[in-house]
């Protein structure tokens, strides 16, 4: 029986003391609910009223088979629950984790509609894989047979890697490159360590290696190797490259130092969280220790720093945001979450400077709301004559992510991107302008979720082992 606990079953915020190490609270729930993760999984499925209008099915975006799998967690047949829902979902422990259920799922279960709280969907598909892990049920992929036909894959984010699991499995030999030393792309150094324990991405990287997908990392495809090469040595091409560009801001002092992007922040924690050595953490660079934090931003990756502040022992962490509580971007779980845990949101408040360098202090301006914009959202105005200036020590921008320049980096003109430059994709086959070049996930949606480059990255394989097997296209190449 598995002994990994479901963590999102109970709220444990007020309980948890501040300032903590990153992954201590999965350790405090292993310790307190070590035996009782198996009742509590069945408890929760059986509440699933098998109302035939699965509207948690169609808001999924893998069209998880969820009431099926949730009657055999009901009835203790866990196996059967992993073999289905791994039928659909490349990764469903890691989107059991990280999926903003509250937007897709859970928000649509009709018990939770009818007011009665909802099945707790993502923390049961959670624990069936976990399971599945702990009980030796997940194996590495054994191709019934080889197929010639190389993929080489752009990026080993949660697209690239769901693709290289589909194309493996039918036999395809697949490379997969990655800028980075290790392989999960967000999975790994975006997402913090307390939402999404590395261990869960590694074994994942590590299962595909043992299955035949070989990895190269440490190579940055337009430094270390031409896009041309990578397209000329392989049948086709899956570029899954994601949006990396942080959104720039313009306001006087904002290049002093101590003030940082959010993905740069972030990378350096995650990296301290693998044992890593990293120098801008030792100098304090990249470290909120005993510091006045002050991030910029309403999303999600803003959670994901003032939640990782906090664990690091900053004096103290305040959100500016220049919309209200109601309409900023990130989850409102996340914002009560970090809010427990001793997080001040400052609503309906702007940068507009910054103070000494190293950085002493934000310029900040109120805001109010203003008249609805074309979109009928209200629009941010500032409050003359109401400016101060926040303190701070360490300051992280928050803003956003934009694509990279890919067809000036690469040298690919012919390479089509929209106005956004996000790139041209057919919305079904996920094919470029490029004959045989396909393209899923943040590239081609912008900064999305990753349960979205999973499914684009599995409907895309399908469309990769559809073209390899029309001998003429690629015998034409
Ligand atoms: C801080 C943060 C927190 C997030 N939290 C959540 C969450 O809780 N839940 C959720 O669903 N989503 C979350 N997201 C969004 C989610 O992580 C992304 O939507 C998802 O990872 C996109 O997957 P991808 O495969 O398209 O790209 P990525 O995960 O970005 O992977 C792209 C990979 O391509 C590599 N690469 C890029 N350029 C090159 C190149 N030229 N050569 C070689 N390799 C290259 C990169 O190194 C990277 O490994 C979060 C995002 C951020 C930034
Ligand atoms: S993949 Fe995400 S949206 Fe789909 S069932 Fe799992 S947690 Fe819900």
């Amino acid at each position: 029986m598995s002994k990994r606990p479901m963590l999102q079953f109970v709220s444990t915020a007020k309980e948890m003391p501040l300032k903590r190490d990153a992954d201590s609270r999965a350790h405090d729930f292993d310790e307190i609910y070590a035996e009782y993760a198996a009742e509590k999984a069945a408890e929760q499925a059986s509440r699933c009223s098998q109302c035939g209008v699965p509207y948690c099915q169609t808001h999924c975006p893998l069209h998880n088979n969820i009431p099926d799998w949730l009657r055999l967690t009901a009835e203790g047949r866990l196996q059967e629950a992993y073999e289905m829902s791994q039928a659909t979902n490349t990764f469903p422990e890691i989107c059991g984790r990280i999926c903003p259920q509250d937007r897709l799922c859970e928000g649509n279960c009709v018990i939770e509609q009818s007011g009665h709280g909802t099945v707790t969907i993502g923390a049961v598909e959670k624990y069936i894989t976990d399971t599945a892990w702990d009980n030796g049920w997940v194996q590495p992929i054994a191709p019934r047979e080889e197929r010639p036909e190389s993929v080489g894959i752009i990026g080993a984010g949660p697209g690239g890697l769901a693709a290289a699991d589909v194309l493996r499995r039918a036999g395809v030999q697949v490379t997969v490159y990655d800028r980075h030393d290790r392989a999960g792309g967000l999975l790994t150094y975006g997402i913090p360590g307390f939402k999404l324990e590395k261990d869960v991405v590694m074994r994942r990287v590590e299962q595909l290696e043992q299955g035949g997908v070989e990895f190269v990392l440490n190579c940055n495809v337009g430094v270390d190797i031409s896009f041309d090469a990578i397209r000329g040595k392989h049948d086709a091409v899956l570029i899954a490259t994601g949006v990396y560009k942080s959104r720039a801001m313009q306001a006087p002092g904002v290049g002093a130092a101590g003030i940082v992007r959010a993905i740069d922040y972030l990378t350096a924690s995650n990296r301290v969280g693998f044992g890593d050595s990293v120098a801008e953490y030792e100098s304090g660079e990249l470290n909120a220790s005993g510091k006045r934090v002050v991030v910029i931003g309403g999303g999600d990756t803003a959670m994901d720093c003032v939640r990782t502040a906090i664990r690091q022992g900053a004096q103290s962490v305040k959100c500016l945001y220049r919309r209200d509580r109601a309409n900023m971007p990130g989850s409102q779980r996340e914002v009560q979450n970090a809010e427990e845990e001793g997080v001040e949101f400052v609503w309906l408040t702007a940068p507009n400077g910054f103070a000494g360098n190293p950085v002493e202090g934000v310029m900040v301006q109120k805001m109010r709301l203003g008249a609805p914009d074309a979109t009928g959202r209200q629009s941010p105005e500032v409050i003359e004559g109401a400016d101060y200036v926040e303190p701070a020590d360490l300051v992280i921008k928050a803003l956003g992510f934009e694509p990279e320049d890919l067809p000036t980096l690469w040298g690919e003109t012919a390479l089509e991107v929209t106005r956004w430059g996000t790139i041209k994709a057919d919305f079904r086959s996920h094919e470029t302008s490029l004959p045989g070049v396909f393209a899923v996930g943040d590239i081609v949606r912008g900064a999305s979720l990753v349960v979205w480059a999973i499914r684009d990255g599995r409907e895309a394989a399908d469309s990769i082992l559809t073209y390899l097997s029309q001998p003429a296209q690629v015998a034409a190449e």
